[in-house]
Formats: C-alpha cells, sequence, structure tokens
C-alpha cells in the first residue's frame, strides 16, 4: 500500500537505544522505546540538532516524532535499551496499548524501578531531572497488554501483529506485522541459540522486509566447551588459593544461567564445590518470575524443572537478603563464588565487594558480559591499577579475567544463518542495533553472501516501503 514508511530513531549506528517508527498510512506503530547506554545525555538532547535550549524542547523534538501520534506500540524484550525511555513516551501523551508477551510486562516492571534507582543517582551527579518518575512507570504499566508467542490479533488499518521466540532472553520476542500479502519483521534481539536456558530462536519465513541487530555483525563467539571450561577453572583456582571469585553480574538471565551453569560444574565434578552467593535483590525478583514462567524454557531445563525442581536453588547457593549480610560477606573467609550486581559496576552492591575484594591477591575477578565504555566495569577490565570507588581510593591486586562466551547475542555466523534461513521472500534487510562498523560488516556479508538488498540506516532516516 502507498504511504507506509519505517522511521529510524533510535539503535542505529550504536547498540542500545532502539526505536524504530512502522507508519502504515493509517496507523504509527512504535517498535521498542529503549534508553542509550553509552551517551547519557543523548536521552535528553533534542532528536534533530536545533538551537532549542533543554528546558523548552518540545516532545516531538525529543524523540524525533508526537508521542500522541503513536498509536500502539510493541516491545520485543525487557532489556533497559529496549524499554528505557518508554515511560518518558508515555508522560509526554502517548496513551495507546503497550503490547509485549506478559513474560515481558513482568520483567519490564522489575526493571524499569531499578533503572530509575539508577538513573536518578546518575541524573542528580550531572544536575538534571530523571527522565521520569516512579508514577510514569505506573501509567505505563496500565497502558501494558499481553500477548503469547503465535498468537495474531488485529491493530488497525488492516494489519495484524504477531509475536514469535527470539530465544534472547526470557519472553523476548520477534514482532511480526502482516498486511494483505505483504509482511516485515522486527528481530530484536536474536538469541545465542542453542542456549542454556531457552529454546531456538524460531525461524522466520515469508517475510519481505527485515529489520535486525548486528550487536556481533563482526565477530563470532568463544566456543561453548570453552567457556564452561574456563569458569570451571576459575572455579578450582578460587579453591586453591582459598580467595574469592567475584562476578559482577547482570541481573536479568545472565545471573540465572551463571547459577546453572555452576551447578552443573560442581556435579559434574568439574571444580570443587563451595558456597555460591548471590548478592543482587534484583536478580533474585528476575529469578522468581523465571520460575513461573519455566513453560518458556528449552527441552532439557522443562525435564529439570519438571517435579517442581528449583534448578536455581541448591545446597551450596544462599541468597543474600539483607544490606547488612551483604556487607559481612566480602569480609567472610575461606573460598567462595560472590555474584553481585551491576554488571557494569554503574551502581549496586558489587561496588562495595570491589572495595574491598579488589585489595586482595586471592581475588579473581571475573567479568562475564560486556563493558561499555565509560563504566567502572571497563576501566577495571582494562586493567586500570588505581581507582576511586565510592569515594574510596582502591589499589587493584586482584586478578582479572573475562569471559566472552556467554553472550545472549547471536554471533556474526549466526545472523548471517538466521538471514539466509528467510532469504528466498526478503525484498530488503535493515541492518542495525549494532556499532557502525558491526553493522556494515554484517550488511556487506549479507550483501555479498546472498545477493539481498541490505541498508545500514542514520538516525532520522525515513524509508519508503512496499506494505
Ligand atoms: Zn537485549
Amino acid at each position: 500500500m502507498k504511504g507506509a514508511s519505517l522511521g529510524f530513531y533510535g539503535g542505529v549506528d550504536e547498540v542500545t537505544g532502539a526505536n524504530f517508527l512502522l507508519r502504515t498510512g493509517g496507523a504509527n506503530l512504535v517498535i521498542d522505546c529503549g534508553l542509550s547506554h553509552g551517551k547519557f545525555f543523548d536521552n535528553y538532547r533534542p532528536f534533530y540538532d536545533t538551537e532549542t535550549s533543554e528546558e523548552s524542547f518540545s516532545p516531538e523534538a525529543l524523540f524525533g516524532y508526537r508521542p500522541t501520534s503513536i498509536d500502539a506500540v510493541f516491545i520485543t524484550h525487557a532489556h533497559i535499551d529496549h524499554i528505557g525511555r518508554l515511560p518518558r513516551l508515555v508522560r509526554e501523551g502517548f496513551s495507546g496499548p503497550v503490547y509485549s508477551t506478559p513474560a515481558t510486562k513482568e520483567l519490564s516492571r522489575l526493571m524499569l524501578i531499578d533503572a530509575l534507582g539508577i538513573m536518578t543517582e546518575e541524573a542528580r551527579r550531572r544536575g538534571l531531572e530523571p527522565l521520569y518518575a516512579r508514577e510514569d512507570i505506573a501509567r505505563t504499566m496500565s497502558l501494558w497488554q499481553t500477548k503469547d508467542y503465535h498468537r495474531t490479533w488485529p491493530i488497525g488499518d488492516g494489519v495484524s501483529a504477531r509475536f514469535l521466540d527470539a530465544g534472547h532472553i526470557l519472553g523476548s520476542a520477534m514482532v511480526e506485522f502482516s498486511r494483505a500479502a505483504r509482511k516485515i519483521v522486527f528481530t530484536g534481539d536474536l538469541g545465542n541459540s542453542p542456549a542454556p536456558l531457552l529454546p531456538e530462536t524460531e525461524k522466520i519465513s515469508g517475510a519481505h522486509y527485515l529489520v535486525m541487530e548486528s550487536v556481533y555483525g563482526d565477530r563470532n563467539h568463544e566456543d561453548r566447551a570453552e567457556r564452561r571450561r574456563r569458569l570451571a577453572e576459575a572455579i578450582a583456582d578460587t579453591a586453591a588459593r582459598k580467595g574469592t571469585l567475584l562476578i559482577p553480574s547482570f541481573a536479568l538471565q545472565r545471573t540465572q544461567i551463571l547459577i546453572l551453569e555452576i551447578h552443573r560444574i560442581f556435579t559434574a565434578g568439574e571444580a570443587p564445590s563451595m558456597p555460591v552467593y548471590l548478592d543482587s535483590p534484583l536478580a533474585a525478583a528476575v529469578t522468581e518470575i523465571f520460575y513461573k514462567y519455566r513453560h518458556l524454557f528449552n527441552a532439557r531445563v522443562r525435564a529439570e524443572m519438571a517435579g517442581g525442581e528449583k534448578i536455581f536453588d541448591y545446597p551450596h547457593f544462599v541468597e543474600v537478603k539483607t544490606p547488612e549480610e551483604s556487607y559481612r560477606l566480602s569480609r567472610k573467609k575461606g573460598p567462595k563464588i560472590i555474584m553481585a550486581s551491576s554488571g557494569m559496576s554503574v551502581g549496586g552492591r558489587v561496588l562495595a565487594h570491589e572495595r574491598v575484594l579488589l585489595e586482595r591477591k586471592k581475588t579473581i575477578f571475573l567479568f562475564v558480559g560486556y563493558q561499555a565504555r565509560g563504566t567502572l566495569g571497563r576501566l577495571i577490565q582494562d586493567g586500570r591499577k588505581k581507582l576511586r570507588i565510592d569515594g574510596r581510593r582502591v589499589r587493584v591486586k586482584a586478578e582479572i579475567r573475562t569471559l566472552r562466551g556467554y553472550s545472549a547475542h547471536k554471533d556474526r555466523d549466526n545472523l548471517f544463518r538466521f538471514v539466509a534461513d528467510a532469504a528466498d521472500t526478503l525484498e530488503e534487510v535493515f541492518v542495525v542495533m549494532g556499532e557502525p562498523e558491526s553493522s556494515a560488516s554484517l550488511a556487506k556479508k549479507i550483501r555479498d553472501g546472498l545477493s539481498l538488498s541490505v541498508r545500514t540506516c542514520r538516525r532520522g532516516e525515513i524509508v519508503e516501503i512496499d506494505f
């Protein structure tokens, strides 16, 4: 149909801040409304560079489109770089439905409340107001409707929508829009299948347009057996030196995967058992949601949980509840594993452990996820020896290691395979949600390997489509 277009308002030339607008001619549909992690101020700036002062720019200037003109929002998954600006969109007048899978809705509520805490601290340090308040989150949740995977529902203007399992994190979905015989798919983030907890990413078919992520568009991951071997090695070394294995861990899914993987390592005798402390109230709350949605896990995990088995809980596992317990923990003697968030050391209980444990030679400090530039985690990972953490000087004597294999994203070869499987009907592929080099590299691989028309888009670009 004439007049349909795709707008790229975030998540272009960068991994985070996903925000796309499908204009069907009669309806305006937003897909994801994420926060940009790398450049904090970008979340506050007018979308188009204007002379407008920060106090007076309009809601349209903030997003690049008028929030009141949007008919519905579709959320692919609960990571903050896909949901983090949604309460602001609501605050600026969006009042239509927000759609996601049920698990994504529950996880999003937790993640938004947690993000507000971190954002409030950060904004205060920089003399800004947080992007939204607690009541904006409540209002957002009141607009939120859930749809299970594979259920097709009409959304107006002859368009229907459907969620498919992306296999990235619990509840994660690709969104497929259809009208007459035409189809467009937004991937959100695509899972690193086969994954420890989730089923494989579903295959898509019959799509004419694909808007896809490219976080690892230029790299392949470490081998799966290798990542487990190196985790077991870190545990064994910790046992030998009677120290602490400190893992700053992302609360949503990375933590649960590690809890499970460590248990499997103990059970298989690949490393000596020792107490495993989880010091993250957010991660503990996420784990409860994981139990509730156990039917979404892959066959192996479902079988393990069949008898009501609490797979994220075992004899060596301890959940740290109070701040006092947390304080005593880093001073406790004997070999142990501590997992604490936040995953990039930008806040949370991990900071107090770092202050004590980074100064000890017996500590192994293990990174299991991406550390963004500008974060404390990145400084530690890059080998900085003198740090200031919460106002206290810290001299790093701990051993720093990084495990790269636990990514929740498809790597280059698997992203390519995903597109190849859908290539017969595709007319155009839009490669977004990656650093520029990564997106460009994947775009070239798809263009060369599959002879498809591929674009990497600019921020604010609007492309007409036949939909
Ligand atoms: Zn994600």
